[in-house]
């Protein structure tokens, strides 16, 4: 503001005291427009003198010169007044800046003042914050040092359990190995008791009789009664019972004849049952017979009897419409058959894995033909092929061709047996609608790969193995490689196979015999086709009673091949097989000639006295099937 506006004079004075300044500009002001007044009056006066007269050029110039310094002290008051004026101005805003500088600086202040006052509270709560986190972390880490002790002691405590448990281990592994070493003595033991009682079983069997002879009498039936006779005088309305088990071992039968006093006969027997003894008790006295065919020995059983005596119920079980005998629903109702089936298979199992082979094979001796039943034709339906029966080299009896079906349960062979029976040739006879006619044998061969574990070391045992020692080893049928090996009695690799190939083979042979009836022919009434059959039934079973016969008076000549039923049997009567034969007697009066036979006959066979018999202890060359 100043600056544009030149006199220094006034100037410096002015920036010194603005207020003394402003003051002493204005009484300039004020004494150049008094001066200015005055000159007023001067330049009045003078002009009247000029108009009045001339003064003198002297005079006029000083005049102008006086009034010039009026007009210009004049100016110089106004550019005063106006220049106390601004300075009033500017010390006011001056005054104005100071005082909002001072406010500026005073809510400045404020402002710090708050932000510190703030920044107190903030660095307060930091402090707080730094504190609890202080002693968060304090005890974080005391909680820390705890559970690091805890775990240590735990980590200490699970060491010292691994230690004891090493230890513990140790020991067992000491014991495990004494109880090793105690178990493999136990085995030789058990071993050396498994032989002697393999040679005790074979000295009670042949105590027992290697031919023996039970006798089983079935209860009355309704059909006794009603039965039809063809024969008048038989032919009765009512039943009589007329044998009986007087004991365990002894039948005895009341013989009475029209006009004559009656006799009581007995018979002997190995064992008797009466009419309730159960399917079970007549089992249990059987299976023993099982052991010597695992043993090595072959094995018959055969039921003998007239028609309706209870042959087939004895062997198979009752036998239902369907002709399906061996209904699970009531197992206790099962025949020998299907026991001896179960039986095999479970002594199988107890045996070392792989070291038995069980083949099943049916036949029917029919008109003195032998008929295959487990034979297929082209399109897998099973139908019966005739066979022939032959002498081997050997002097055994063999079927060449025949079916032999690899079998692997019970259940597949009764489910085999099942289907044969419906091939089963039978007529009805005047005594029982559901005689058979046919002698039925169901044959197990139990092929033996001896290891040298199957059979014991007693002396004759010894012989065994010094003549298989000798044999040549023979291959397994071709049809055994190609079945399915899921058994456990099978190899379970090819290179097992060809192993167990190498070993040495032992047959035995447990044949099941369901015989056709033995009646006479005018008890069954029967005529033509039936007669025929019922003749060659009588001659066959004639044959078998001579074969006994022969056998029992130690002929050298026994006359197997005299019929089909004893050439297929030859092994399991003769030499060295154990036979028992089941008795089948009907109670009823009107039987009474069929019992007495059928009692004959049973004690003929019981005085069949043979040898020692021989364990089965050759290998048999393998046969084409
Ligand atoms: P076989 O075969 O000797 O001709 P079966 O076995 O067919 O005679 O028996 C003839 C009938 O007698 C069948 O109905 C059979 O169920 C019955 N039977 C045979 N023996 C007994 C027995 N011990 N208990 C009950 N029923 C029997
Ligand atoms: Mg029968």
């Amino acid at each position: 503001m100043a600056a544009g506006w030149p006199p220094q004079r006034h100037t410096s004075l002015a920036s010194l005291n603005p207020r003394g300044g402003e003051g002493e500009l204005r009484a300039r002001a004020c004494s150049a427009t008094a001066r200015s007044g005055a000159g007023d009056a001067a330049a009045e006066r003078a002009r009247p003198g000029l108009r009045v007269g001339a003064a003198p050029p002297a005079a006029g110039a000083a005049a102008a010169k006086e009034e010039r310094i009026v007009v210009l002290e004049t100016e110089n008051a106004a550019l005063h007044l106006k220049l106390a004026e601004y300075q009033g101005l500017a010390g006011r805003s001056t005054h104005e800046v100071l005082q909002l500088y001072s406010a500026h600086g005073e809510q400045q202040k404020l402002q710090r003042r708050s932000v510190v006052t703030q920044l107190h509270g903030a660095i307060k709560r930091f402090k707080q914050d730094l504190k609890s986190l202080r002693s968060f972390a304090f005890e974080l880490s005391k909680k820390f040092q705890r559970q690091s002790q805890t775990y240590l002691y735990q980590i200490l405590t699970a060491v010292q359990g691994i230690q004891l448990q090493n230890e513990a281990m140790q020991i067992f592994q000491i014991k495990a190995f004494d109880l090793e070493q105690s178990l493999q003595e136990v085995t030789e033991r058990y071993e050396k008791e498994k032989q002697k009682r393999r040679a005790l079983h074979n000295s009670l069997v042949e105590l027992r009789g290697n031919i023996r002879v039970h006798c089983r009498i079935r209860p009355l039936l309704p059909f006794d009664t009603t039965g039809h006779s063809i024969s008048q005088d038989r032919q009765r309305t009512f039943s009589e019972k007329v044998a009986h088990a007087a004991d365990d071992e002894t039948v005895l039968v009341k013989c009475s004849r029209p006009g004559h006093t009656s006799i009581n006969k007995t018979f002997q027997f190995e064992r008797v049952y009466n009419a309730s003894e159960s399917q079970d008790t007549v089992f249990a006295d059987v299976a023993p017979l099982l052991t010597s065919l695992l043993d090595g020995y072959n094995v018959c059983i055969m039921a003998y009897g007239q028609t309706g005596s209870g042959k087939t119920y004895t062997m198979l079980g009752p036998q239902l419409e369907e002709n399906f005998p061996f209904s699970t629903e009531d197992e206790s109702e099962l025949g020998i058959i299907p026991r001896a089936t179960q039986e095999v298979f479970r002594l199988i199992s107890e045996k070392p894995s792989g070291s038995y082979w069980v083949e099943v094979s049916v036949v029917e001796v029919y008109n003195n033909e032998i008929f295959d039943l487990l034979a297929k034709d082209s399109c897998g339906k099973v139908f019966g092929v005739k066979r022939d029966v032959v002498t081997t080299r050997e002097g055994k009896s063999d079927v060449p061709l025949l079916t032999h079906e690899t079998v692997e349960n019970a259940s597949e062979v009764l489910h085999l047996v099942s289907k044969s029976l419906q091939l089963r040739v039978r007529h009805p006879t005047l005594v029982h609608a559901h005689s058979s006619r046919s002698h039925l044998v169901v044959t197990l061969t139990i092929t033996t790969v001896d290891s040298g574990e199957n059979f014991g070391t007693s002396w004759e045992e010894e012989q065994t193995s010094q003549r298989l020692n000798k044999e040549v080893s023979c291959t397994f049928p071709q049809k055994m490689r190609d079945n399915k090996s899921t058994s456990s009695s099978r190899p379970s690799s090819p290179a097992q196979l060809e192993a167990t190939e190498k070993m040495k083979q032992v047959k035995t042979r447990l044949q099941l015999v369901d015989l056709a009836g033995s009646e006479c022919v005018g008890m069954s009434g029967v005529t033509g086709a039936a007669l025929r059959e019922t003749s060659f039934i009588n001659r066959s079973l004639s044959a078998l009673a001579d074969v006994l016969g022969a056998i029992a008076e130690q002929r050298s000549h026994v006359p197997y091949r005299n019929s089909k039923l004893t050439h297929l049997l030859q092994d399991s009567v003769g030499g060295d097989a154990k036979l028992l034969v089941m008795l089948c007697i009907s109670p009823d009066q009107k039987y009474l000639t069929e019992s007495m036979q059928s009692l004959g006959f049973g004690t003929r066979a019981r005085q069949v006295q043979r040898g020692q018999v021989k364990k089965k202890n050759f290998p048999v060359p393998s046969k084409a099937k």
